[in-house]
């Protein structure tokens, strides 16, 4: 058994109340590990940790910020394959993702923003004829609380800490109690990078008990979350009344729009991973597919004798292109999906049963599924599944897809394909969604904005963005 330990003040520490939780291998549906239920004395431990680390860091110059994470950066290169083993076992997702995709991120965040944070500067502004100059400090904010979810976890993890602590903040983190492994891990590169005791300290447990007393800290200033939009509803009511600065990352239900005229094989290839990377369960995966009508059953012919094709395996084998489930609940949860899109008169076009996999026989696999809907306003078309399930439907003109697409409560992103400019313009404009794709999916440049709108979450992350959001401007104006 391969028992965590929160990590406070530099140290690995037991839960003050001793109260464990079991963690399971997806793809094995066993026990493997135990995990603090941390308390609010735990929170409490790991915030005074932070404080007292805050003076000093907030005075550390930015060049020796700067090169101790690059040095975490380098650190987590070098234990690629480590990380990416116990990311796999964690969270069920194929091992050649997790070390071509998760963990290299992982690295790049710090590296990004260790270089980003040299360059964050501030404005000034002449006030003519008033022999006056403004100008705005961007000062730390102090203690910051950063909560991840499981589906993405020391990238989505290290994409919150690297800008908090970039810009002078300590940080109380947590990562989902259903994959805390590579966040624990990170934890001893940070101690070998020589990150000060208490710049980071790391608390793991339930969402609604360790999470829950990060939100209600009212000296942790601000709280960047990334997960469901339920979550983030309860966390904004929570945090509302301390006035509390919030960075909501939440649900998405992506449109995935193709017209006639794109590049097919392209965009065939690429609708497939759109649809099936990380088992789906990625927040911008385009679960709503909509084809011209045209094209539309060439695609289905084509798009559903591909998906029929992807390898469902053991994480840890080379060629498995759709790993586990997250858990045995989320298994439950998508499935239940399926069932409701049959009852809506959705017709199942390929997948949807569970597999078995032989010495694995108690893993959470479910065959890739497409289901081709009657109605765009179908709960199936509506409500975000996050795992190995999309719908297809036609249209027939740009204003009814566009009309389709916006009609959902979410506006994480969506994926365009044409090879019209003047549509790729107007449609641009007119999609609800914080990032559209045109011809392309997940291509992400880290200077770039990232975030919802409506249900999918409040603020941007990414680049300067997260550098603002962990900042507070501050205005002077001198008189001379
Ligand atoms: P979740 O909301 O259940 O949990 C996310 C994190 O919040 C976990 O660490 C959890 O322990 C914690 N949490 C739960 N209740 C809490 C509370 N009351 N107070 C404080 N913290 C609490 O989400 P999940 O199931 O882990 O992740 C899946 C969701 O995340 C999906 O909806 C997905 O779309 C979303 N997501 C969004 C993005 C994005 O960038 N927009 C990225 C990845 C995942």
């Amino acid at each position: 058994m391969e028992n965590i330990q929160n990590y406070i003040n530099g140290q690995f520490t037991n839960p003050v109340s001793d109260d464990w939780i079991d963690n399971y291998n997806p793809a094995s549906g066993e026990v493997y590990s135990q995990i603090p239920n941390s308390s609010k004395d735990d929170v409490e431990n790991a915030y005074k940790s932070a404080k007292s680390a805050f003076k000093q860091w907030s005075q550390t110059t930015l060049e020796e910020r700067s090169r101790i994470m690059l040095k975490i950066s380098e650190l987590i290169e070098t234990n690629l394959d480590r990380l990416a083993e116990a990311e796999s076992k964690d969270n069920g997702k194929p091992l050649w993702l997790a070390k071509a995709v998760d963990i290299p991120r992982a690295s790049s965040n710090f590296r990004f923003f260790a270089n980003a944070i040299t360059q964050f500067a501030s404005e000034s502004h002449e006030s003519v004829g008033q022999n006056a100059i403004n100008y705005t400090l961007r000062q730390p904010i102090g203690v910051v609380g950063c909560i991840s979810p499981w589906n993405l976890p020391l990238y989505l993890f290290t994409w919150k800490i690297a800008p908090a602590i970039a810009a002078g903040n300590c940080v109380v983190a947590k990562p989902s109690e259903v994959t805390p492994m590579t966040a624990y891990l990170l934890g001893e590169i940070c101690n070998e990078a020589g990150l000060p005791k208490g710049v980071l300290n790391i608390v793991h447990g339930l969402g609604g008990s360790t999470g829950q007393a990060i939100v209600e800290n009212p000296d942790i200033k601000a709280i960047s979350f990334t997960g469901g939009t339920a979550t983030g509803a309860h966390i904004a009511r929570t945090a509302a009344p301390m006035f509390k600065k919030l960075s909501l990352e939440l649900g998405g239900k992506n449109p995935n729009i193709i017209f006639a005229d794109c590049d097919y094989d392209d965009m065939l290839t690429t609708t497939v991973r759109s649809s099936f990377a990380n088992q789906g369960q990625i927040c911008l995966c385009g679960s709503r597919i909509f084809v011209e009508d045209s094209i539309y059953e060439k695609f289905k012919t084509d798009f559903v004798d591909r998906v029929k094709h992807l390898k469902v395996g053991h994480p840890s084998n080379a060629d498995t292109k759709v790993g586990a489930l997250v858990s045995k609940p989320h298994l439950k949860k998508v499935m239940s999906y399926i069932d409701i899109a049959k009852d809506e008169g959705g017709t199942i076009l390929c997948g949807g049963n569970r597999i078995t996999i032989e010495g694995y026989e108690d893993g959470y696999y479910l065959q890739p599924t497409v289901i081709e809907v009657l109605s765009d306003e179908c709960r199936v078309n509506q409500e975000e599944i996050f795992g190995p399930v999309v719908t297809i439907m036609s249209f027939s003109s740009e204003q009814e897809v566009l009309a389709m697409a916006n009609k959902v409560d979410y506006g994480l992103s969506a994926t365009l394909w044409t090879n019209d400019l003047k549509r790729t313009m107007r449609m641009s404009t007119q999609l609800q969604a914080g990032i559209i794709w045109v011809n392309t999916w997940l291509m992400r440049d880290l200077r770039t904005p990232f975030g919802g709108v409506k249900n999918s979450g409040v603020g941007r992350e990414g680049g300067f963005e997260a550098l603002r959001f962990f900042t507070e401007a501050k205005n002077v104006c001198i008189k001379y």
